[in-house]
């Protein structure tokens, strides 16, 4: 079986064997390896060199080389900032909604009329199997995402108007969920709170934001590979149908 791991920056370094796939958004670097008799494909959210920004991330070519490699299941990690007192730095967020708030391309499907069914924008099994990982380790929280266009992080005004529809803030998980049910794959997004988002803490400095995921990332390492050990391999979720039954 083959699983899928997209993540930000330093998040899960492993050693394994480079394989390049050729997208139509261009070639995708994937680190392959064995782990708990599974084949993993990890993929460096922001490029090779770790430095391609959140709006500038390949996201179709990403997700596409994931469907090319014959993945039906992807773990999505990256840092968010909590928009909630009550969710603190430090601390692991799953995503059981989002909102998009970004300028960007959210489709593969500029020929054909698809429109995928977000009611559960998470695959509800590896959510679930991210859960329970999580809760050997960390405190968890659950709720919904907002996702900004980014590069400048929020100012004050946005947060207390978006922390009425949401809980954290992030930039990278729109288009990437979206694009995986698009092409049927099972996805779910791990987050760690690295920060509380603008006028809920004094300033925020991009240091803060490193130091955390230093600090987490062997907790984050050990729930992904708790997931995938465990991301059973038949799975009656609808996650595969999405793209036939969004067709007009
Ligand atoms: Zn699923």
């Amino acid at each position: 079986m083959k699983i899928g791991i997209i993540g930000g920056t330093g998040f899960y370094e492993i050693a394994g064997e480079k394989i390049e796939i050729s997208t139509d958004y261009g070639k995708v670097e994937t680190i392959h390896f064995k782990k708990s008799n599974r084949d993993v494909f990890f993929i460096s959210r922001h490029g090779k060199n770790h430095h391609t920004p959140a709006h500038k991330v390949n996201y179709h070519g990403n997700v596409q080389a994931m469907k090319k490699i014959g993945i039906d299941a992807v773990v999505g990690i990256s840092t968010v900032g909590s928009m909630k007192k009550g969710i603190k730095p430090g601390s692991i967020f799953i995503p059981n909604d989002f909102i998009d708030f970004t300028k960007r391309k959210t489709t593969f499907f500029d020929k054909e009329t698809i429109h995928i069914d977000l009611s559960e924008p998470f695959c509800p099994i590896i959510r679930k199997i991210l859960f329970q990982e999580t809760k050997k380790y960390r405190a968890l929280n659950e709720g919904i995402y907002i996702a900004t266009e980014g590069p400048h992080l929020e100012t004050k005004a946005e947060v207390a108007m978006l922390k009425n529809f949401g809980d954290v803030v992030g930039m990278t998980l729109v288009p990437e969920a979206i694009l995986a049910r698009e092409m049927g794959i099972c996805y779910a997004s791990l987050c760690l709170v690295s920060n509380y988002a603008a006028g809920l803490q004094k300033r925020l400095s991009i240091k803060e934001i490193k130091d955390m995921y230093k600090a987490k990332k062997p907790i984050i390492k050990k729930i992904i590979d708790g997931a995938i050990e465990k991301i059973p391999e038949k799975r009656n979720c609808r996650c595969r149908h999405a793209p036939k039954e969004g067709k007009m």
